[in-house]
C-alpha cells in the first residue's frame, strides 16, 4: 500500500491544473470585498489632489514665524478661516495667518501650517510661540500617489484597505473575480441534523457546517445542502442538482478504503472524471477530486464543469483536507496567489509521532513561539479539534519528534485572517 500513495504536492498540482479561474465581472465597491482584482486600479487624480493642511492650526508663511519663541511670539492678524471641503480660492497676504482645518486647501502663498497647540488660538490675531518650518503640517499634492500611478494590481484581494484605495481613486466599481460559490453536501445514513433528537447509532452532522464555514473563511460564498443518504443512486442526482449554482462542490464521507458503503466513490467512479487517490498524509489519506458536469445541460456552470472534492468523512480528516487542498483551489478560482495557510516555526513542548512516509497534521495549541500537541489525535476527535489553534506539520520522513526540538517544525495556524 505505501507504494501507491500520491504525494501531497503532486495531488495539489493535479488539482490546481484542473482549476480555471472564474470569469471577471464588475462589482460595486460594497460588493467587492473579498473578491480578487482582475484589473489594475490607477489613481484618477494625484493623492492628495491638492496641497492641504495636516493639522488644525494656522496657514502661514514660514518666514513670518521664523523668529517666534515662547517669550517673543510672532503676532499675525488672522484674515480668514478655511474648513475642509471649502472650495474658495484663498490667498494669504505676507505677514498674515489664516485659520485652517485638517484636510482644508492650503491658501496660495502659504507654505506652512502652525498647529493650534503652538499658538494662543486667537481669532482676530494669533500669537505663535514656536517657528514652523516650510512644509510643516502640509500634505502636498501627490505626496501619497501621483496621478495615473498604479495603486492596486490585478490579483490583489480586495480587503478593507484595498476597498478604501479604490474608493480614494474615485472608483464606484472594480473588475474582479467574484467569490466562488461553494456547495457542501455531507453523506452518511448515520447523520442527523443538529437540533433534532439523536437516537443510538446516529451522530449529528458537523462536517457540512464546518466545511461551509471554512469555505467562507477562505473567501467563498458557501451553502450547505441537507444530508445525502448512503444510497449510491442518490449521490449523483444530488450533486447534479447543484451544478448550475456552484463553482465548486464538496462532499464529505463515503470515500474510505473500500467498504461497500463507500457510496460516493461508487457513484462517481462510473463517471470517469473523478479520480480517487490515497494521499501520503495523516489524517486525510482517501481523497477524490475531479470535474463533473462538463458540456452538460443546466446553465453556464455546468458547461465548463464544476470541480468536485470528495473529502473523507472523519471530521478532522475533512478539516485538514480542506485546508491543504480545497483552500488553495478556492483561491485559484479567484485567480489569487494567496493559496496556502500562513505558517511559522515553533518549539514543540511535547513529543509527537507520525507514520513513516506520510505527512502528519497534528492538532496543537500555539502560544507565542511554543506549540503543545493535544493528547487526542484521533481523526474523529472533534472536541480536540475545537481546542486546537494550529496544525503541527510533521514531515514524511520523520516518525517521531522529541519535545523542544527547536526549529524543526513549522506550524500552520488554524485561526488566521484571510490574506
Ligand atoms: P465515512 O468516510 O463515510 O466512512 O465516515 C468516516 C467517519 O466519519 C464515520 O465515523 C462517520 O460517522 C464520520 N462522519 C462522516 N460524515 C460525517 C459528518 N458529516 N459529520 C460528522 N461525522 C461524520
Ligand atoms: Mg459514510
Amino acid at each position: 500500500m505505501p507504494g501507491t500513495l500520491t504525494s501531497i504536492e503532486a495531488y495539489q498540482a493535479a488539482i490546481l491544473a484542473a482549476i480555471t479561474p472564474l470569469g471577471p465581472t464588475s462589482l460595486e465597491l460594497a460588493a467587492a470585498e473579498g473578491c480578487v482584482l482582475a484589473e489594475d486600479v490607477t489613481a484618477a487624480v494625484a493623492l492628495p489632489s491638492f496641497d492641504n493642511s495636516g493639522m488644525d492650526g494656522y496657514a502661514v508663511r514660514a518666514a513670518d514665524v521664523a523668529g517666534a519663541a515662547a517669550g517673543a511670539p510672532a503676532a499675525l492678524p488672522v484674515t480668514g478661516e478655511i474648513a475642509a471641503g471649502d472650495i474658495g480660492a484663498y490667498r494669504l497676504a505676507p505677514g498674515t495667518a489664516m485659520r485652517i482645518m485638517t484636510g482644508a486647501q492650503l491658501p496660495a502663498g502659504a507654505d506652512a501650517v502652525v498647529p493650534v497647540e503652538w499658538t494662543d488660538g486667537g481669532a482676530a490675531q494669533v500669537a505663535v510661540y514656536q517657528p514652523a518650518g516650510e512644509g510643516n503640517a502640509v500634505r502636498y499634492a501627490g505626496g501619497d500617489a501621483a496621478e495615473g500611478e498604479t495603486l492596486l494590481t490585478a490579483g490583489t484581494r480586495m480587503r478593507p484597505m484595498q476597498i478604501a484605495v479604490a474608493a480614494s481613486a474615485g472608483r464606484k466599481a472594480v473588475t474582479v473575480r467574484p467569490r466562488p460559490r461553494v456547495v457542501v453536501l455531507s453523506t452518511g445514513d448515520e447523520l442527523t441534523e443538529p437540533g433534532t433528537p439523536l437516537v443510538p447509532g446516529r451522530i449529528w452532522d458537523s462536517n457540512s457546517y464546518m466545511i461551509a464555514a471554512a469555505a467562507r473563511e477562505a473567501g467563498a460564498v458557501a451553502y450547505r445542502r441537507s444530508v445525502v443518504p448512503d444510497d449510491p443512486k442518490g449521490v449523483l442526482p444530488a450533486l447534479e442538482e447543484q451544478l448550475a449554482h456552484a463553482d465548486l462542490l464538496i462532499t464529505t464521507g463515503g470515500v474510505s478504503m473500500g467498504g461497500e458503503h463507500d457510496v460516493v466513490k461508487e457513484a462517481l467512479r462510473e463517471l470517469g472524471t473523478v479520480t480517487f487517490r490515497k494521499v501520503a498524509m495523516q489524517p486525510g489519506m482517501p481523497q477524490g477530486f475531479g470535474v463533473i458536469g462538463q458540456g452538460g445541460a443546466g446553465g453556464a456552470g455546468a458547461k465548463r464543469g464544476v470541480p468536485l472534492f470528495t473529502l473523507p468523512g472523519n471530521p478532522v480528516s475533512a478539516y485538514v483536507s480542506f485546508q491543504v487542498f480545497v483552500r488553495p483551489a478556492i483561491a485559484a478560482l479567484q485567480g489569487a496567489d494567496d493559496l496556502s495557510l500562513p505558517s511559522l516555526r515553533a518549539r514543540l513542548t511535547g513529543p509527537v509521532r507520525s507514520p513513516s512516509g506520510r505527512r502528519s497534521y497534528l492538532r496543537g495549541v500555539l502560544d507565542g513561539s511554543k506549540v503543545t500537541p493535544l493528547s487526542g489525535q484521533g481523526s474523529h476527535q472533534i472536541a480536540y479539534l475545537g481546542r486546537a489553534n494550529a496544525l503541527i506539520v510533521v514531515p514524511e520522513w520523520e516518525t517521531q519528534l522529541p519535545a523542544d526540538d527547536e526549529g524543526k517544525q513549522h506550524l500552520v495556524p488554524i485561526h488566521h485572517h484571510l490574506g
